[in-house]
């Protein structure tokens, strides 16, 4: 059963499932509207849940925790997409929720997920999912090397092992197992390993008369796996690239009759010297990647630089607010900030120990916003924060990128290229 949407004004309480950063920045610009917030993790220092009017402290599936949310809610949504999708269809059952139970498993599924992409006519990469020994078996060499992935929740290239050869698809499958809870089998899909030239993502918004509103689509460059630096000014990709990635993300979205802010991201390829010629306008081909059910760590820049962000389309679908098109202020950047940066670069590999890295260097620079999620104990490839550029100088904004990357002894980031920008 679905508790149709209603009209919510300020005053009224928003809930979220989960503590982290997303939950976080959701709450503050809920509460910057007027709205109170209820946050649902179990961690009680959990991101979210220190600046929230309320915390419940509860696992996602508690049944005394989620008659606490019905109770405190007057609409519900979700940082997280591996939140039990049974959880936010009994939700839905008393309060209006979204996205749906529906969408989020799909979105927690790459399996189910790439259906729904060739379902929608948007190219994938080559895959071959594997269940068993016997799928194991049967892959065809033309999806090697390719990388291996559990089909549930995996992210920041977590649940993920890069393969060139049979051999080592079978170790990488067999340790992927070994690592899944009570002997389960972990479906996985292995991927072919992708030429990109370039990475990229949309965050839109979705209401349910089926207006669709989008920021910027962005340009991602990812380290090991994880997002590093977020791209979003004139020249970050081609015009006619970034009218395919709103079509492709827009028809994803309508055919899951999606609700909420979804982030939909993409590879980029070459195309073959001879496509490229029989084509006019596109030197590149699009291949989705995966969809997150909510806002997304590309979408952060949207906070500084744009006059909605991603987490007030968060509110105002929730809410059931009017969309309206966000449009960029600025020029940004946003560099996100890993744990490693807390390691004290003069301790002995063996004995790491962590320090403040130096922000008032880097607040000393104009343009800069700090933004810290508030996390107790800094960790090894943790998200601890990200930090947003804007200027109205393109120049201006990679001087400023290069004077951070040399504070926190970062390598330096490659510019988007004229070759690729103009095409
Ligand atoms: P997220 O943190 O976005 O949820 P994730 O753990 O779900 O990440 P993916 O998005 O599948 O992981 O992959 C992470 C990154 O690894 C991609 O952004 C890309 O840089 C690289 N990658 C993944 N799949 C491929 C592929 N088939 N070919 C080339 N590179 C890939
Ligand atoms: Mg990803």
């Amino acid at each position: 059963m679905h508790t149709p949407i209603k009209n919510l004004l300020p005053g009224a309480t928003l809930g979220v499932l989960g503590g982290g950063q997303l939950g976080r920045m959701f709450v503050h610009c809920a509460q910057r509207m007027g709205y109170q917030t209820v946050v649902l993790d179990p961690d009680p220092q959990s991101p979210a849940g220190l600046v929230s009017h309320h915390h419940v402290v509860a696992d996602y599936a508690n049944a005394q925790g989620l008659r606490e949310l019905i109770h405190l809610c007057d609409a519900i949504t979700t940082e997280f997409e591996n939140v039990p999708a049974h959880v936010l269809k009994e939700l839905a059952a008393h309060l209006p929720v979204n996205p749906s139970a529906y969408a989020v498993s799909i979105a927690q599924d790459r399996i189910r997920e790439k259906k729904h992409f060739t379902d929608c006519n948007v190219p994938v990469a080559p895959f071959h999912v594997i269940t068993d020994q016997k799928d194991l078996d049967t892959v065809s060499g033309h999806v090697l090397p390719g990388i291996l992935k559990t089909a549930r929740l995996g992210y920041d290239g977590k649940g993920q092992i890069r393969v060139k050869t049979q051999g080592e698809l079978q170790t990488a499958w067999k340790q992927l197992q070994s690592q899944g809870e009570d002997n389960e089998p972990m479906p996985c899909v292995l991927e072919k390993l992708l030429p990109l030239e370039f990475e990229c993502s949309i965050v839109l918004a979705r209401n349910e008369s089926g207006h669709i509103v989008h920021l910027p689509p962005q340009r991602n460059i990812h380290r090991d796996g994880i997002l590093a630096l977020t791209q979003v000014h004139a020249g970050c990709l081609p015009q006619a690239l970034e009218e395919q990635v709103i079509e492709f993300a827009s028809a994803i979205a309508s055919q899951l009759e999606y609700v909420g802010v979804l982030c939909v991201e993409f590879f980029v390829l070459k195309k073959s010297h001879s496509d490229a010629l029989s084509s006019k306008d596109q030197a590149y081909e699009l291949v989705v990647n995966e969809i997150a059910p909510r806002p997304h760590n590309s979408g952060h820049y949207s906070v500084e630089a744009c006059d909605i962000s991603q987490f007030e389309l968060q509110v105002r679908c929730l809410a059931n607010l009017p969309l309206t098109r966000p449009r960029q202020l600025c020029p940004a950047l946003m560099l996100n900030l890993l744990g490693d940066l807390w390691l004290d670069p003069l301790c002995a590999p063996t004995h790491p120990q962590w320090r403040e890295p130096d922000w008032s260097a880097i607040l000393a620079i104009e343009g800069v916003h700090l933004n810290l999620y508030g996390k107790q104990e800094p960790r090894l490839l943790r998200k601890m924060g990200h930090i947003t550029i804007t200027s109205k100088d393109i120049e201006a904004l990679y001087k400023t990128l290069d004077e951070i990357t040399h504070i926190l002894a970062l390598p330096d980031f490659e510019r988007p290229s004229p070759k690729t920008s103009l095409l």
